[in-house]
Parts: C-alpha cells; sequence; structure tokens
C-alpha cells in the first residue's frame, strides 16, 4: 500500500488522530436530549478546531433553527476553494452529534469513556459518526501536508441533528444558497457489507407515512343492544389494513410499481454478490418465517423494492379485561418505503384514491399524509461513483459492491436542494452497534478509511465538472 498517498502519513499519526477521536468522543453530543444542548455546542466546537488543524478556511460553527435563529444543534462548515474554476467542487457531509445511550447497563465499557479493545475502539459516536467526519478531515490534512494543495474545491458541511431527524437540516442548505453548492456530495456516515467485502451504498429508500382516522357511529355502541345491527369501526380499519396487500404480497395502491426503475444488468450482478444469510437475518430479526413480496429476495425486498407497513391500528377498548361496546372510532397508521423513481406527491394521491375505494360508503375516513422524502439512487456507472470504486479498490485490494440502504436520511435533501449526486464513502461495519449499546469502529477500517478518502480526492481531481457549470 506504499503507493497510496497518505500511506506513509496515516502510519506517522495514527497515535495522534486516535487521540484526537478519543477527546471529541468524551463529549455526550446526544441531540436528542435538550439537557445536553450544552455538550452539543461543545461537539461543534470541537470540529470547528479539528477543521483549522486540517488546514481548512472560512471555519464557522452555523447556528441552526428557523431562519438560523440558533434553537437547533449547530452545524459545522469549512472549505479550501483554491483548486481553481475548472476543477470540482466537492461537498463532503457527516454529523458530530450522537444516539442516547440507554440502556446504559449492557454497555461493556462506559459510553463516553472511549476504550480500545482488541484494536477495536468503543464509546457512542465512535462509528456513527465522528470517527468517519475525524477520516475525512485527516484525509484533507494529510493531502494539503503531501502535495501543499487539494485536487478539487473543497467543502465540509457536518450537521448536528441528524440523530433526531435533522429537523433544520433543510433549512440550513436552502439559507446557505451558493455557500453549499458543489458538483458532488460525499457522505461519510454509512457501512460496508465486511471488513473483506468492501462496498458502497448508491441509494437509499424514500418514505411516506398517512395517519387514517375512521368514525362509524357518533360514540360506541352497547354491544348487547345495538351489536349485530351497527357497522363496526375496529373492522373497517382492520379490513383496510388486510387489504393492502395481494395474496403476492404486493401492494395494491394503484399504479404503486409503475415508476420502479429496475437496477442496471452492472448493479444487478453487484447485488447478486452481497452475502445474505437468510437464517441469520431471521435469527436477528426473531422470527420463525419471512413475509413480504413473492418472487423477490429478502435482500431486495429491504433495499430496492417498495414497501407498505402498517405500523399501526388502535380502536375500541384496550384496557384491563373487556368491555361490551361496538367501536365508533378507529386510527390506522401506514408507512410507506419508496425506490427510484417513485414520487412521494403521486403515492399520495395514489393512497386517497386507493382509501376512497375501500372504505365503505356509511364510514366517515380521513387521511392525513405525514412527512414525504424521494428515493435516492446514484448510478453505478456515474463517473464519480466509478472514481470512488477506484479509490476503494486501491485501499482494499478488491472492487466494492454496490449497496442499497432501506432507510432515508438527510441525504435526499442534499440531493435535492444542492442538485448533486450522492456517493457514499462508509467504512463503518455492520457490527459496529450503530444506535445500540457497545457502539464500536474497528481502527483498522478507519485507517483504510482515510486512505481511501485521500485517494477518493485524487480521483474525483481527475473528473470534469459537468458540462453547462463552469464559471
Ligand atoms: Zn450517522
Amino acid at each position: 500500500m506504499q503507493d497510496l498517498l497518505l500511506a506513509g502519513y496515516v502510519d506517522e499519526h495514527r497515535q495522534e488522530l486516535l487521540a484526537t477521536l478519543t477527546e471529541w468522543l468524551r463529549i455526550p453530543s446526544i441531540s436528542a436530549d435538550p439537557a445536553h444542548a450544552h455538550d452539543v455546542a461543545r461537539s461543534a466546537e470541537f470540529c470547528a478546531a479539528l477543521m483549522r488543524e486540517a488546514g481548512l478556511d472560512n471555519v464557522e460553527v452555523v447556528p441552526t433553527g428557523p431562519g438560523g435563529d440558533g434553537s437547533g444543534g449547530p452545524a459545522v462548515y469549512g472549505d479550501w476553494l483554491h483548486a481553481g474554476p475548472q476543477a470540482m467542487t466537492v461537498l463532503v457531509y457527516g454529523h458530530h452529534d450522537v444516539q442516547p445511550v440507554d440502556p446504559l447497563e449492557e454497555w461493556a465499557s462506559p459510553p463516553f469513556g472511549p476504550e480500545v479493545r482488541d484494536g477495536v475502539l468503543h464509546a457512542r459516536g465512535c462509528s456513527d459518526d465522528k470517527g468517519q467526519v475525524l477520516m475525512q478531515l485527516a484525509a484533507v490534512r494529510g493531502v494539503l501536508s503531501r502535495l501543499g494543495r487539494l485536487p478539487v474545491n473543497l467543502k465540509v458541511l457536518v450537521e448536528g441533528e441528524e440523530e433526531h431527524g435533522s429537523p433544520n437540516f433543510e433549512d440550513l442548505l436552502r439559507r446557505g444558497g451558493d455557500r453549499f453548492g458543489c458538483d458532488v456530495v460525499v457522505v461519510s456516515d454509512t457501512t460496508m457489507v465486511a471488513a473483506d467485502v468492501p462496498s458502497t451504498t448508491v441509494g437509499m429508500r424514500g418514505l411516506v407515512a398517512f395517519d387514517v382516522t375512521v368514525r362509524t357511529a357518533r360514540s360506541d355502541l352497547h354491544s348487547g343492544i345495538w351489536g349485530g345491527t351497527v357497522p363496526n369501526a375496529a373492522l373497517v380499519a382492520a379490513q383496510m389494513a388486510a387489504a393492502l396487500h395481494d395474496g403476492a404480497g404486493r401492494v395494491t395502491l394503484p399504479g404503486f410499481y409503475d415508476d420502479v426503475r429496475e437496477l442496471s444488468p452492472q448493479e444487478a450482478r453487484s447485488q447478486a454478490e452481497i452475502p445474505f444469510d437468510e437464517g441469520e437475518f431471521m435469527a436477528k430479526a426473531g422470527v420463525r418465517q419471512l413475509s413480504g413480496e413473492a418472487g423477490r429476495s429478502p435482500y431486495e425486498r429491504t433495499g430496492t423494492r417498495p414497501t407498505a407497513e402498517v405500523v399501526g391500528i388502535h380502536s375500541g377498548y384496550g384496557g384491563p379485561g373487556i368491555k361490551t361496546i361496538v367501536p365508533a372510532t378507529a386510527n390506522l397508521k401506514v408507512a410507506l418505503r419508496l425506490v427510484p423513481d417513485q414520487d412521494p406527491a403521486g403515492v399520495v394521491e395514489s393512497f386517497k384514491a386507493w382509501v376512497a375505494t375501500h372504505a365503505p360508503q356509511h364510514a366517515e375516513v380521513a387521511v392525513e399524509p405525514v412527512g414525504g422524502v424521494s428515493p435516492l439512487v446514484t448510478a453505478v456507472e456515474h463517473p464519480a461513483v466509478v472514481a470512488l470504486a477506484r479509490a476503494i479498490e486501491r485501499v482494499w485490494g478488491k472492487p466494492p459492491l454496490f449497496e442499497r440502504s432501506g432507510g432515508s436520511g438527510p441525504e435526499e435533501a442534499l440531493h435535492r436542494v444542492l442538485g448533486a449526486p450522492v456517493i457514499f464513502l462508509g467504512v463503518a461495519l455492520p457490527e459496529d452497534n450503530f444506535h445500540a449499546p457497545n457502539e464500536r469502529f474497528d481502527l483498522a477500517q478507519l485507517w483504510k478509511g482515510v486512505l481511501a478518502a485521500g485517494e477518493l480526492l485524487v480521483e474525483l481531481g481527475h473528473l470534469h465538472r459537468p458540462a453547462g457549470q463552469g464559471e
């Protein structure tokens, strides 16, 4: 690996980088808990200092909240914009806030007392995401020290509210205007298949949810007097829930699959190579059987296929014992995961139409759409993905497989607001316990990640800016 640009740099700075990360991890920057607002602010200042040490300019802790009023967890920004107008502008994204730590008794060492055991660092936030942010900043510092310049114009944006749903992130991006403008976004907040199976995420699913309320009478009715003659709201909700899928496990919304884009042959080949152990998957979930869309593998069903889940159904009496009523109201909550090129707004219309045909005439049914995140994908043939694949192959010795993430995140806002493709250099591992007790980060992956982040800057430096965007 001696031909890698940062091989010597990593060898010389391992202890120092680990000490720095350890210090950062001692700050409990839990964004979901207002009692830790001060720690999130301290973590932002720590991150800003790292950016300055890395050699970034215009480093600033950026207040967030409506209109930037500071009510949200602060983000951190820094840039290096001296590569010239012909060079790509790259925005690196990560976050410095962390998840809560409960249940505390399940941690083998204190969540904010970082400890290395057998080459693996343990602490809340070590892999998700402070370690991966440090990985990017170490690469910047290393490349600047080796070359005296970066091959691209670089912007680094580190969010402070990712772990509680990025409530102010889109507003932050919009208020930033040109400040965050870029040709490509590099996200470092994901995992690889395994330490010896390098991979990169190329897409994330979208999400739209619905709160459906049903009313069949003015109030609950006595089952002895009215039962057997009046409609039952619980039954109406249950029948709608049951009608959401057909016998083959396919979602019955009209046109639901019309816009689902098939995988390119290259992505399909790569997906087929991703190791997947169905027994282990079932054991992890604690289920006796898998369900879902017929004719599609479980791996496809969690990443590249859309789904509809009943996430809640409530009606009637749920207290101790029995109450002899015919329920008058019911509530049904449904969440749909979307894939390219499904459009949340189109799915909202389709769901309303579906409810209109499935709700009985006699029931009052109201549908309230909740949220709406578009699916995101960057083609595996995109030059930026090809550049990333080369950088990963040079460090891990084999080309990465292409994964889709089943969840949704702020990456979609980055893509939509900035109008740039999103690529993922994520080096954490599935066993790193994101959001769980004993979060860990394999230090061998961290060092490889620094090397790969350095190679990626070099590779992106070889790309031309997309036509029509140079000035
Ligand atoms: Zn994260």
